[in-house]
């Protein structure tokens, strides 16, 4: 989608640290970390959010969490968390598909 900020980045439009890269998906780490290791995991395909997954594009998610699981053991993160946020009251502020997986400190639960 030609007007949206994760659409520009995986297309290497807008620069990103990037931790991973593949036909799919495109992994690079948050701006504004909220953790030690704090990085996104997105789909190169547009997909508003969690709400849009369909049988269509339910295998590039199942393939994401592949890479998250790959990644995790590549980092050495032994304890993390993955959240995607769906619609404002639950704080997504960038309105295409993206897992934030967390690590490297405490956390609490509930989230807040
Ligand atoms: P959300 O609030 O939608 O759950 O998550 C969006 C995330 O994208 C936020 O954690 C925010 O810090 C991150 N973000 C927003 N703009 C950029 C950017 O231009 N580059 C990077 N690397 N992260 C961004
Ligand atoms: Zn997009």
């Amino acid at each position: 989608m030609s007007d949206c900020l994760f659409c520009k980045i995986a297309a290497g439009e807008i620069p990103s640290k990037k931790v991973y890269e593949d036909d799919v998906c495109y992994a690079f780490y948050d701006i504004d970390p909220q953790a030690p290791v704090h990085f996104l995991v997105i789909p190169k395909a547009h997909i508003s959010s969690v709400s849009e997954v369909n049988g269509g594009n339910a295998p590039a998610v199942g393939h994401i969490f592949a890479v998250i699981a790959k990644l995790a053991k590549e980092l050495g993160l032994e304890s993390y968390r993955v959240v995607s946020n769906i619609g404002p009251q639950a704080g997504q502020s960038v309105l295409h598909l993206h897992f934030h997986v967390l690590s490297g400190r405490d956390m609490t639960w509930p989230p807040g």
